[in-house]
């Protein structure tokens, strides 16, 4: 953990090993009533020291955000070693310009927003599979496409060959239960209007209400690996 520690007593470390906190987030899923909930690792800011540990304690999956680092982070073919094959997902707002540096990286874009990029993954990640983002909370500071166009931007991604697995949202940055309650429902609704399986939505703040809400992929960072190095806590949410 010496990677996170520059001596700010405001950075507090979740207890335990990475195994414990894997555990413990698994415990969180169980008593929100979850059963079949994929935990995403979300590896941004921290080491692929860290990153392994947590694949040696039982991870499967892991998310990173900026193209840049996981480029930087990870030997390519790195997903591919070992026995059990590491599903790699990207979850943080995706340029036009980047979707070529992600080519035989990853193993799902979760966060396809705009038609620009459903064009480009066509042209350079054909076939892969995909997460639809709509925004749900109208924070103009998200990505994310408007709710009225969700429908269009699945379509056209089913046009363009993509495998669209599911949706994924983020909640509001408030944190407020009932915002965030309204949003993971909305989400919920549109993967099932719309016939999708999976429905990626939680973070370490408000796990318990999206798998309420019917989550099937939660997308956890700060409570595995630990605060973010450089990013202080914001007040009422640690992300
Ligand atoms: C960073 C990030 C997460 C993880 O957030 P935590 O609050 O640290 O669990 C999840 N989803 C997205 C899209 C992120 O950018």
């Amino acid at each position: 953990m010496s990677d996170a520690d520059d001596g700010d007593p405001r950075r507090e470390e979740p207890a335990g090993t990475i195994a414990d906190r894997l555990a413990a987030i698994h415990e969180r899923i169980r008593r929100a009533g979850g059963t079949d909930v994929l935990v995403v690792g979300v590896a941004k800011g921290h080491p692929i020291g860290q990153v392994e540990a947590a694949l040696a304690a039982g991870l499967t999956t892991v998310g990173e955000s900026y193209v840049q680092e996981l480029v930087g982070k990870y030997p390519s073919g790195w997903a591919a070693q070992g026995d059990a094959a590491v599903e790699m997902q990207f979850i943080g707002h995706l340029q036009t310009n980047k979707v070529r540096a992600l080519a035989g990286r990853v193993d799902l874009v979760a966060s396809v927003d705009r038609p620009a990029l459903v064009a480009e993954l066509a042209r350079r990640l054909p076939g892969s599979r995909v997460l639809v983002q709509p925004n749900l909370t109208g924070e103009a500071s998200k990505t994310g496409c408007r709710p009225e166009d969700l429908d269009g931007l699945v379509e056209s991604c089913q046009d363009a060959g993509l495998v669209v697995d599911g949706l994924m949202t983020i909640g509001p940055a408030s944190g407020e239960g009932r915002e965030t309650r309204r949003v993971f429902a909305a989400l919920r609704r549109s993967v099932d209007r719309l016939g999708l399986r999976h429905c990626s939505m939680g973070m370490s703040d408000d796990l318990e209400i999206a798998v309420g809400e019917g989550s099937t992929q939660v997308r956890i960072g700060t409570a595995l690996f630990g605060p973010r190095p450089g990013v202080r806590p914001r007040p009422g949410r640690s992300g």
